[in-house]
């Protein structure tokens, strides 16, 4: 009988293909959905923050409580910052780096501790998608960063910016838009900096896909401000490009942009925002509040800037301190409460410039079905709203084009 392994994994989206590559990579193991009656548990875990470190200890602690037979082995980022000391505790039988996860096989039968770490610049050769529903595909098209955002701690643990194959993931494209899939959302850790080594550009990779039979609609993950260049505008007005796109500021005080070690600039980021939306496009940001030295002032003055942009999406964060990272030990610091407030703050202004941004809009919306709950049919338009839709018809998996909704507050609504 084959031994039982169980994957545990913590994080993002990188680390769900991770643990993908690995189960697929697996010959001599059965893997198993019940965590109890494994004998090998896989912690694919996370770094991000000192919290996601907590989780990924007291998982430790609540395995060693209920299968203590389970020998455990710990990859993904907190494999190259707390890998060592686990081992050191007699916590884990074995770390590796994510490099490492195609040799799955061979590293669960080591009999002794074990240290990997790897190779910070390997790049997968392999291309995994993900999928949801039946329609709309994840593919990874690069992994790493050379940004040094002075919060965060990816780019040491999942190194510099790397672009996986073009052939591989043009030939990945080509096979599931033959099997229906008419919608792609390219990921990444930094995806807008595809192709920078290996003298491509993401602009000709998504022209690229667009020619390939089937291909509707392409989604782009988050990109950074100065990675919308010339050629990138160029495609702006193409019909395959979803008209949304997600561009992280982090901030939107020139000073907290500073400190943050952004290469963003607000004034720039303001007149790419306003180019973008008067070519029709909605715009989502990620920000961070209650960053150290977020004075009052110094938030006001986001407050303001970010009245004053564009945007109709957003996924704010309170900030969440990483040991290791220069913002750990800037000062002052600002309470979590105080933090949280500004989050709100922030949301409900969103909040209304979506609402505004589709009262406004009323034209016809390109609408991709993804799940029926409740009694009514979810989707996405190209803008990136949400929208219900009742229907006697089963839409799910459709393409529809509606035309006559009903706006509401947090989304729009359709009978067909
Ligand atoms: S761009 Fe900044 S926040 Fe994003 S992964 Fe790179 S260093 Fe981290």
């Amino acid at each position: 009988m084959k031994k039982k392994v169980y994957f545990k994994t913590f994080g993002c989206r990188t680390n769900l293909y991770d643990s993908q590559v690995m189960m697929s990579s697996l010959q001599e193991y059965e893997i198993t959905e019940n965590e109890d009656e494994a004998d090998a548990i896989v912690i694919n875990s996370c770094t991000v923050t000192n919290g996601a470190d907590t989780h990924v200890r007291s998982y430790i602690s609540h395995v060693e409580k209920h299968n203590s037979k389970a020998k455990l082995f710990l990859t993904g980022c907190g494999a190259h910052t707390k890998g060592e000391s686990l081992l050191k505790e007699n916590r884990i039988h074995g770390v590796f780096g994510q490099s490492e996860k195609q040799k799955i096989d061979k590293l669960l039968k080591k009999e002794q501790p074990f240290y990997e770490p790897g190779d910070l610049n390997h790049i997968d050769d392999m291309v995994v998608d993900e999928f949801v529903g039946k329609s709309r595909a994840f593919i990874k098209i690069q992994e790493g960063c050379n940004f040094r955002c002075s919060y965060c701690i990816i780019p040491y643990v999942r190194g510099d910016a790397r672009s996986m194959d073009e052939t591989r993931i043009l030939e990945q494209i080509r096979r599931l838009a033959s099997n229906g899939f008419g919608e792609f959302i390219l990921t990444g850790t930094n995806v807008g900096s595809y192709g920078q080594d290996t003298k491509t550009s993401l602009a000709k990779l998504m022209k690229r896909m667009s020619q390939i039979r089937g291909v509707r609609r392409i989604r782009l993950g988050s990109v950074e401000p100065i990675q919308i260049s010339d050629e990138f505008k160029e495609i702006l007005d193409e019909p395959w490009m979803e008209k949304h796109m997600h561009i992280a500021l982090q901030h939107t005080s020139p000073k907290m942009l500073k400190l943050m070690n952004r290469r963003n600039v607000y004034k720039q980021d303001r007149e790419l925002f306003e180019f973008l939306a008067d070519k029709g496009y909605a715009i989502g940001t990620d920000f961070i509040t209650g960053h150290p030295g977020e004075s009052e002032e110094l938030w006001r003055e986001a407050m303001l800037n970010a009245a004053e942009l564009p945007l109709t999406h957003i996924h704010a964060f309170t900030y969440s301190k990483r040991d290791g990272t220069p913002s750990a030990t800037m000062k002052p610091e600002v309470n979590g409460r105080v933090a949280k407030e500004r989050l709100h703050e922030l949301q409900d202004l969103i909040d209304a410039k979506n609402l505004a941004f589709r009262e406004k809009f009323r034209g016809e919306l390109d609408v991709l079905i993804e799940s029926y709950k409740e009694g009514a049919y979810h989707g996405l338009d190209q803008h990136f709203n949400k929208i219900v839709v009742e229907s006697d018809e089963d839409l799910l998996g459709n393409w529809i084009t509606i035309n006559d909704y009903e706006v509401k507050k947090e989304y729009n609504y359709a009978r067909v």
